[in-house]
């Protein structure tokens, strides 16, 4: 085989891979983000409207320059994504608008560790009551390369991105702005390992309802067969068969899959804006 040959099926390979991965964030929880969510009273799920909370919210964008001092992230690619969080928010009400591009010209910022830089770079760059979003050419966090982490509320008002995992068609940054917002992954074990037959979707996974049982963090489904679920974990302790949310942005599905949020993230996340963020501008 050609040696151009095997490299083209090589980069086919590591593309596939990444593009499957792009959902993948560095979001934990903190012991002072626990505590808050304890107070947390949840709204009323019980009728099929969200209790719509017209607001616009501030972003204070900052777009990391590389050593040669280029931006490697456009205002127009910034503008394309902010129209995505927005559609995807549209439901709730709540909407974002920048209000601010701000150029940070430290290229290590731009290859961004969260031990290294995240204190510093947000006493540098950092309005209190906006959301800052940062956008940096690669994110650490905890040890491993992801495309980006949001905070609970009670943690800093801030967001960081991988520059290269912003694209029209995924919905990254709201995934972000969805754990910004009390969102947990579909996946979550934390609170315990939600069945499918959701009889404690309450207090377990993501404590949200109408987010089928998750078993699986890597995301596993065939993009080109209707998103299907590919495993491996198959049925719950019961022995119900799993029939995980292939296409919600809080899971690791392809991108080719996630294109929503449910109902109830909706309301939770108006909840607890309400309830914690409420001071952001
Ligand atoms: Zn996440």
């Amino acid at each position: 085989m050609p040696r151009s040959f095997l490299v083209v099926i090589l980069l086919l390979l590591t593309s596939t891979v990444f593009a499957q991965h792009t959902q993948r964030c560095g979001h934990q929880i903190s012991a002072q983000e626990k505590q808050l969510q304890q107070q947390f009273i949840p709204g009323y799920f019980g009728c099929n409207f969200i209790n719509k909370h017209e607001r616009t919210l501030q972003i204070n964008a900052y777009i990391v320059l590389d050593s040669l001092g280029a931006p490697g992230f456009t205002e127009d690619q910034l503008n394309n994504a902010l129209v995505t969080l927005n559609d995807d928010f549209e439901p709730s009400g709540l909407q974002f608008t920048i209000c601010k591009i701000t150029y940070i010209p430290n290229f290590q910022y731009n290859y961004f560790i969260d031990v290294e830089h995240e204190d510093q770079m947000t006493v540098e760059y950092y309005e209190p009551n906006t959301i800052n979003v940062y956008f940096c050419f690669s994110v650490t966090r905890n040890g491993g390369i992801v495309c980006g982490y949001a905070y609970f509320p009670g943690g800093k008002d801030f967001i960081v991105l991988q520059k290269g995992c912003i694209t029209d068609d995924n919905h990254v940054w709201s995934h972000e702005m969805g754990h910004f917002f009390g969102l947990y992954h579909t996946f979550e074990t934390d609170l315990g390992v939600e069945l499918v037959n959701g009889s404690n979707c309450e207090t377990a996974g993501d404590i949200v309802c109408d987010t089928p049982a998750d078993p699986d963090p890597d995301g596993n489904a065939d993009q080109n067969m209707d998103c299907l679920y590919t495993g491996p974990t198959t049925q719950d302790s019961n022995g119900d068969w799993y029939i995980p949310p292939v296409n919600n942005i809080m899971s690791y599905y392809p991108d080719a899959c996630v294109c929503k949020f449910t109902h109830q993230q909706y309301i939770r996340m108006i909840d607890q804006f309400l309830q914690f963020r409420n001071y952001l501008w």
